[in-house]
């Protein structure tokens, strides 16, 4: 059974909860994905970062890999390594470190280059710890902070997805087409939103 198809089966747990605790269905007449989704936010509402995440301006995909990330609900190797489910706990981005949840994501050479690269771009400091909540506690504008928030979800999913690609390929992209893709999506987003804030504008301007 593939790592992906395991935390699917984990979230389709929690769904079918509920379904039958919270009855969610009977509230909105049937299922749709809205209605899950919108189920997930208000449970999620009562966590601190689940707020930020949520309120950010990031792509919903994005937003539910965070989601899963910070829930610590991914399966990396040694998670599965502990369970027996794989050979080693060697992490593959990088081929040196343990491939824990902290360190593909935060401290990880290859996911390091990717989140240096974004962060430099928006001419932010590279976040400590958790990126999240670290941009949460920023003394910034709310429209920079859903910016910058967008952005660290990106590169999670930037460095999950071709981290799972490369297992099965063995082609993994460079750091730098990451930021490349990741910089794109963070144009076309900020090309919609509207910018009143003078300190937003100039921020902005140095980044578009
Ligand atoms: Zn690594």
């Amino acid at each position: 059974m593939s790592w992906n198809w395991k935390a699917i089966c984990k979230i389709k747990d929690e769904f079918k909860n509920g379904y039958v605790n919270g009855n969610w269905l009977a509230e909105k007449g049937g299922y749709t994905i809205r209605s899950g989704y919108d189920w997930i936010r208000y449970k999620e509402h009562k966590v601190g970062w689940a707020k930020l995440l949520w309120k950010s301006w990031a792509i919903p995909k994005h937003k539910f890999l965070s989601w899963l990330i910070l829930r610590n609900a991914i399966n990396v190797k040694a998670k599965l390594y502990k369970h027996g489910v794989c050979q080693d706990e060697i992490c593959y981005l990088c081929n040196t470190g343990q491939e824990t949840i902290e360190h593909v994501f935060q401290s990880c050479e290859y996911a390091s280059l990717v989140m240096v690269g974004v962060c430099d771009s928006l001419h932010i400091p590279i976040p400590t710890v958790n990126g999240i909540i670290w941009i949460g506690r920023r003394q910034w504008s709310s429209l920079k902070k859903r910016i910058c928030l967008a952005a660290v979800m990106a590169v999670y999913y930037a460095v999950w997805q071709p981290l799972n690609q490369a297992r099965m390929d063995g082609i993994l992209l460079t750091p730098s087409v990451l930021v490349q893709q990741i910089q794109q999506i963070l144009k076309s987003r900020m090309l919609s939103c509207k910018v009143v804030a003078n300190v937003d504008v100039n921020w902005m301007s140095t980044i578009m």
